[in-house]
């Protein structure tokens, strides 16, 4: 199995909920190591260029409002399949579909307000993680 990296966000619904620790748990249980974090409020630009993927989606708009709605708590997360392991953990996009006892079925209202991002595939985690962190402050341990 390959040691990955992915980028994981806590979407604003999540941090105002105050189960930012409660989420770290379930990576730290799975064995994700967070080797890099940081709190943000996104500026509106910051956001669209993260969902830049999602730009012609009819859900752009309101997801890029959403997320600069307040703080998110941001982090590479490092571990024996990483990305899977971290999707697993979050569940379905829609929260209703997600299976139970993942951090969706927990913690989130609805498909737009899901309390979590994870990267989805090995290209993708490197853009993510390097679009928020400098190499520098990405610590592997
Ligand atoms: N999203 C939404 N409405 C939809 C589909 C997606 O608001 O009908 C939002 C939701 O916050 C989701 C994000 O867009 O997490 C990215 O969508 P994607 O399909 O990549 O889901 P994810 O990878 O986050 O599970």
């Amino acid at each position: 199995m390959a040691i990955e990296r992915t980028l994981s966000i806590i979407k604003p619904d999540a941090v105002a909920k105050n189960v930012i620790g409660q989420i770290y748990s379930r990576f730290e249980g799975a064995g994700l190591k967070v080797v890099a974090s940081r709190m943000a409020h996104l500026s509106r630009a910051e956001a669209e260029g993260f969902y830049a993927v999602h730009k012609a989606r009819p859900f752009f708009k309101d997801l890029v409002e959403f997320m600069i709605s307040g703080p998110v708590m941001i982090q590479a997360l490092e571990g024996e399949n990483a990305i899977a392991v971290n999707r697993e953990l979050m569940g379905a996009t829609n929260p209703k579909e997600a299976a139970a006892g993942t951090i969706r079925a927990d913690f989130a209202e609805s498909i737009d307000a899901n309390a979590v991002h994870g990267s989805d595939a090995p290209e993708t985690a490197a853009v993510e993680i390097a679009y928020f962190f400098p190499a520098s402050q990405v610590f592997s341990r």
